[in-house]
């Protein structure tokens, strides 16, 4: 019997590649721009859902724990005050910051309870070798939460509140700060761990690679933007919208409008980052007085009080980071309008870089909502979020949307072009 050679297309420079040899363990990568194209586990197929299903399980019991129990608890003057991660987004809804706390409720509650919940839904019966309902739209979904859900930025942020409260009171680290710290673990090691492409296999079984020999001359190759999934069109359905076989997601051979899309993103983004950076995260009124605190005056103050490795920490994530992502977006945005040839290895490695740190930028945000929850100490001290924690947040989305809609295998188009 002939053995079929699937066909893969990356999804970083949409370059179609036959995968003659699938290793038993570790990854496949794009001979030409280097991206992860599969990445295998040593455990067997039903051993990784089992692995993975125990996984989730445990996963699932500490996000109840950490959203019941509060974070930390504060001591000062006689006052005692607690807060958990729901108290703070009620908080924030409470203050008239309602766009700020379904910024906060997505990235640190409802981010990962569908990851979770999804993942559950789908292993639990796959696991008797049963298939959900909607399994594949449901997993679609816990794909796309899993760039929103920000439970490591969140730790990031409770460490640096904790820091700056103990200047102000005595802290003690509540129930969920420990549980937390667990939960990121077994969420990293379930996303480390969880064979996607397998996963896919077991859901919907009856998509799988394509044999090249098979096809026809008139056939063209779309890749999925959310799963991956190399599917075949025809002539005369390339004028229709057609529907990924697998996960049901739009194809479409690039991003649409993705240039337009992410210009306009970038510039919204690059207008408020000018009220992210001049008006207050925080608004602190102590003794009568009320003093404003920006993201720069909040590392300034921790520089000066002695605390760099955390000053350091801060300034990348809410200064370096932003202005990193807007300058590198704007590069790629203009080198693709050009048509530049200019190394574009180097600018698909960027374009994963924005990727990975963009999200980091939202600890300013965990902490300013944190202490705005812990300090309402009526005559003595009340903290409250200003109107540059919503600016900043917004810059944070914009860019993280505008990274989304950039399509980087428009990068190798003018290079394919020139080659022809
Ligand atoms: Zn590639
Ligand atoms: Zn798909």
């Amino acid at each position: 019997m002939r053995q079929t050679v699937p066909i893969i297309s990356c999804h970083d420079c949409g370059l179609l590649q036959q995968i003659s040899h699938m290793p038993e363990e570790g990854t496949v990568k794009c001979c030409r721009c280097n991206a992860t194209l599969r990445k295998r586990q040593r455990i067997k197929p039903a051993k990784s859902i089992e692995h993975t299903l125990a996984l989730v399980m445990t996963a699932s019991v500490l996000f109840v724990i950490a959203n019941i129990y509060p974070i930390v608890q504060l001591r000062a003057e006689g006052h005692e005050m607690a807060t958990t991660l729901f108290a703070c987004v009620t908080y924030l809804l409470s203050h008239d910051m309602q766009i700020l706390s379904v910024l906060v409720f997505i990235t640190s509650i409802g981010g990962p309870l569908i990851q979770l919940s999804g993942l559950l839904y789908i292993l639990l019966p796959v696991n008797f070798n049963r298939i959900p309902p909607y399994a594949p739209q449901v997993y679609r979904s816990v794909r796309v939460m899993t760039s929103w859900s920000m439970l490591e930025v969140l730790m990031l942020g409770i460490l640096v509140s904790i820091v700056k409260l103990s200047a102000l009171a005595t802290v003690i680290p509540g129930i969920a700060l420990w549980t937390f710290g667990l939960l990121i673990f077994f969420i990293a090691a379930i996303l480390n761990d969880l064979d996607t492409e397998m996963l896919w296999e077991q859901i919907s079984p009856k998509t799988g690679a394509i044999d090249r020999q098979q096809l026809k001359p008139e056939t063209h190759l779309i890749n999925c933007h959310n799963c991956h999934l190399l599917c075949t069109i025809t002539p005369d359905h390339s004028h229709n919208e057609s529907l990924c076989p697998r996960c049901s997601s739009v194809l479409h051979i690039r991003k649409p409008n993705s240039l337009t899309r992410c210009t306009a993103l970038l510039i919204a983004a690059m207008v408020m980052y000018i009220p992210a950076n001049v008006l207050p995260v925080m608004v602190i009124t102590s003794m009568g007085e009320t003093e404003g605190d920006t993201i720069m005056s909040g590392v300034i103050y921790l520089a000066t009080s002695g605390d760099w490795p955390l000053a350091i920490i801060l300034f990348i994530a809410s200064i370096f980071v932003p202005s990193l992502k807007l300058i590198i977006l704007s590069l790629l945005l203009l080198t693709v309008h050009f048509k530049s040839q200019w190394r574009p290895k180097e600018r698909t490695r960027l374009y994963r870089l924005t990727e990975l740190i963009g999200r980091w930028s939202m600890v300013d945000i965990f902490v300013a909502t944190l202490m705005a929850a812990l300090i309402q100490i009526q005559g003595l001290m009340v903290i409250d979020v200003g109107f540059g924690a919503l600016a900043f947040g917004s810059v944070v989305v914009l860019t993280m949307l505008a990274a989304m809609a950039f399509d980087p295998r428009l990068i190798w188009d003018s290079m394919e072009k020139v080659n022809e």
